[in-house]
């Protein structure tokens, strides 16, 4: 049975409970809250050592990192290494969208060394075994695409993307609402080639209720993927990406009443002035579901530096009421992450989804910050690093810029104002 058919029975699981522990909330707030659909827990019942974490709605703000091997780049330690430097970093789920390799092989290992809610995106292993098979990926057997989902599902994935908007009906109207960067999604794009090539419908829409069975059984979270999400900042927030996101609306619903737990994704790339929007306009149509946002991307003239605006993006959208936010690393839009990328992400990430707590007044954040004034205050610097949000690359600066054996920094040195202040005697607040 799921996380929310229990909760909807009254009965508060052991996953409840150690959520209610990490947010400060009571047990039964948080039953309550994943009986409405507005909290989610993807804890697949197959997923042994994995330490639950709640998300939606009064949450603390949860960060993801994509992992996994592709056509050109696939080495498995790497990915690995991935995981646990993201994982060290703070990320609360990750997503392994592995293409390159031995599938089955790479996410096992993933689920087995991973803590945190594993994700995946089912058609990308599909789509990577059609194409080796055949080399062409209009030849995938949607036998083939629920038989991955189902392999998947049994391994212990936590969450999994399904581009279920992406149906006949949006394809009839996809080309009167041009675009400048068409379809970004790779989900959406390979769903939209498929259904034109066959004339057939999205087999994951069409197939809606085969793929909750699969779901309930083993208690996998959907997240439904916005595979129309607008890829630049010319795009955004248009007619197709409104439209799929009232068609997921209705799934949403509809998923829920069938027992299985269900967030959203969202955009993508969108200026500062839309983030409020689109983070109500999603609450408002999909129930307050739980919304996974991808940054969003608040502009498109920074390939290397993709992390920052992302960061911004992901702390506005939170601040509105985003739940869970999917990092990008500083090689977006350019290459397969390093283990560095990865690191950077998702600490810029873990900086925006702070920003909103803070903003949405969660007390642990509140205090977290209050600390590190009062550490600062006290030129306290072993403090300054347990709180800081890297303490090692706060530790190595602090020596690397000549600051380690003074009581202040080489900013300022004799000049330092906390110094002079103390030395006066002043008073804590
Ligand atoms: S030296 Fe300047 S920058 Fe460094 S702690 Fe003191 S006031 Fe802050």
């Amino acid at each position: 049975m799921t996380q929310l058919l229990k909760a909807k029975e009254g009965v508060i699981t052991r996953e409840m409970e150690i959520v209610a522990a990490e947010e400060g909330k009571s047990p039964e707030e948080i039953r309550q809250k994943v009986a409405s659909g507005e909290v989610v827990i993807p804890a697949n019942i197959n997923h042994q050592n994995l330490h639950p974490k709640g998300i939606g709605a009064g949450l603390k703000v949860k960060v993801n990192a994509n992992l996994g091997t592709s056509e050109n780049r696939c080495f498995y330690e790497d990915e690995l290494k991935k995981l646990k430097v993201a994982i060290k970093a703070g990320a609360d789920a990750v997503m392994d969208l592995s293409t390159g390799g031995n599938l089955d092989e790479i996410r096992r290992a993933i689920i087995k060394e991973s803590s945190v809610p594993v994700g995946t995106v089912p058609l990308y292993q599909a789509a990577a075994e059609t194409l080796n098979k055949y080399g062409d990926i209009s030849r995938l057997d949607p036998e083939l695409l629920f038989d991955v989902i189902e392999r998947q599902a049994a391994d212990g994935v936590d969450f999994m993307t399904v581009h279920v908007g992406v149906n006949r009906e949006i394809l009839k109207v996809l080309d009167r609402f041009p675009r400048v960067t068409e379809v970004v999604s790779r989900g959406g794009s390979l769903t939209i080639a498929w259904m034109e090539k066959n004339g057939r419908e999205n087999p994951l829409y069409e197939q809606f209720d085969r793929l909750l069975d699969i779901c309930r059984k083993y208690d996998v979270t959907l997240s439904l993927g916005d595979g129309l999400r607008p890829g630049s900042i010319a795009d955004a927030t248009d007619q197709l990406q409104i439209m799929e996101l009232m068609k997921l609306g209705e799934l949403v619903k509809y998923a829920q009443n069938q027992g299985v737990q269900v967030m959203v994704e969202g955009p993508g790339h969108v200026p500062i002035n839309q983030i409020e929007m689109n983070v109500k306009l999603m609450k408002r149509l999909c129930g307050n579901a739980p919304f996974y946002v991808l940054g969003p991307l608040v502009t498109d003239i920074a390939p290397g530096y993709d992390h920052i605006t992302a960061a911004i993006g992901g702390a506005w959208a939170a601040y509105f009421g985003a739940d869970f936010l999917c990092y990008v690393t500083p090689a977006e839009h350019l290459g397969l992450p390093t283990v560095e990328d990865v690191e950077e992400g998702v600490i810029a990430l873990k900086i925006a989804a702070h920003a909103a707590d803070l903003a949405r007044g969660n007390r642990e954040a509140w205090n977290r910050d209050y600390e590190m004034s009062v550490a600062r205050k006290e030129l306290n610097w072993e403090r300054q690093f347990e709180l800081a949000i890297n303490p090692e690359r706060a530790r190595k600066m602090r020596i690397e810029r000549g600051s380690q054996d003074i009581k202040s920094c080489s900013m300022c040195g004799e000049l330092c104002a906390m110094k002079i202040m103390n030395e006066r005697g002043g008073k804590n607040a």
